[in-house]
């Protein structure tokens, strides 16, 4: 039987023992592996296909997701960019519309030169996908909670359209990480992590990795995963592996902390809004509620003016200005010109990314602390 989730972040799938009786795995910093003799191998050859720091991290995020295999790849772009070699000239792919700004970045520039199409819009409206599905289209790319207007999309209704048209079912999952969400069980063909964000959860390191749901894809994800050389150093998995140990005490601690700003924020008066999927009349509240464990840490809100959110940027002191998110260090950012900054500017004012829209990502620091540096720079 298997472990729950809190204890493979520490056991990973468990009984694994390793030389001299070391406790984490250790850092098998190597590029090559001596061959036994003619024809044999130790089941290593080559550290940019397979490494054993990296094969156990690639193991636990597999614990973790519930997927066939997984690939650590050096950042979540790169995960991504494997992602689009398993589509063919000419296909067309629905997504989010509110993506994390380097995807629409890769596909508008990357996948436009290998003549795929995208389009993007409202995901959480199921009808509004059916509708942009045309012969052509060969996958759906979902974000949900999406980045950064926090919209949820009902993973089991995309996986009954994915059945109906053929259509691999892709989601991002860096924003709730597996311990809150598992969109495999839910009928995901692919799940994209940028690690650097929750699973390492240090701010220290980038990572990402590319969770497959069967033998086929994973098949054809670990050959070009060797030939592109998209991997993870020995070094970066280990500090992943050492991350993920403290993944399910430290999202617990955000969760906990980011409900309490929530609710504090909805009634300061320079804030008109704020979106966070666990505040009860978040519209995808319920959809989040019967896929998710839980809500994460992650909060936007819009302030009354541009002037208020340019003053809380530079007014934060223990928050910090800074991209990235899902770390111990609590960040602000402005997707307007971080995140989102190659948006087109129609599009990102449509969906609301405008000059009083700020994003916040809720570190393990004490609650109070957090408030009173919120409520000193919205003074
Ligand atoms: C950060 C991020 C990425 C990209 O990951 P990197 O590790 O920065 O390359 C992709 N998707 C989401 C939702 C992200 O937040």
């Amino acid at each position: 039987m298997g472990y729950k989730i809190d204890t493979q972040c520490i056991h990973g799938k468990g009984g694994q023992e390793h030389s001299y009786g070391a406790i984490p795995i250790p850092i098998y910093q190597t590029a090559t592996f001596s061959h036994p003799g003619i024809g044999q191998s130790t089941g290593y050859d080559y550290s940019r296909e397979s490494n054993p720091t990296r094969a156990e991290l690639e193991n636990t995020i597999s614990a973790l997701e519930g997927a066939y295999d997984t690939v650590a790849c050096s950042t979540g772009m790169a995960a991504l960019s494997l992602c689009l070699e398993l589509l063919e000239a000419g296909a067309h792919v629905v997504c989010s519309e509110d993506l994390y700004g380097g995807s629409v970045r890769i596909f508008e520039s990357v996948g436009r030169r290998r003549d795929l199409s995208f389009s993007y819009i409202d995901t959480s409206d199921a009808a509004l996908v059916e509708q942009e599905i045309t012969p052509a289209t060969k996958a759906l790319y979902i974000e949900t909670p999406s980045n950064p207007t926090m919209k949820v999309t009902d993973l089991r209704a995309m996986k009954r359209l994915a059945d109906q048209y053929n259509l691999l079912l892709i989601v991002d999952n860096t924003f709730l990480s597996p311990y809150l969400q598992n969109p495999i069980a839910l009928g995901a063909d692919l799940v994209i992590h940028s690690g650097t964000k929750f699973l390492g959860g240090h701010n220290d390191t980038l990572a990402g990795f590319l969770c497959t749901a069967s033998p086929e894809l994973a098949e054809k994800i670990r050959y070009y995963y060797k030939t592109v050389g998209s991997s993870l150093a020995p070094f970066d998995s280990f500090l992943l592996l050492r991350g993920i140990k403290t993944l399910a005490v430290r999202i617990e601690k955000q969760q906990s902390n980011a409900r309490k700003i929530a609710r504090w924020l909805k009634e300061q008066p320079r804030v008109e809004q704020v979106y966070y999927v666990g505040l009860p009349e978040h519209p995808g509240y319920e959809v989040n509620a019967s896929q998710a464990r839980g809500t994460g840490s992650m909060i936007s809100f819009r302030v009354d003016s541009e002037e208020t959110a340019r003053k809380v940027l530079e007014k934060v002191r223990l928050i910090v200005y800074a991209e990235s998110l899902g770390g111990v260090e609590s960040l602000i950012t402005y997707p307007m010109l971080q995140t989102h900054g190659d948006v087109p500017k129609e599009v990102r004012e449509k969906l609301g990314i405008t000059e009083t829209f700020l994003r916040f990502s809720v570190g393990i620091e004490d609650a109070e602390d957090l408030i009173a540096d919120l409520a000193q720079a919205l003074e």
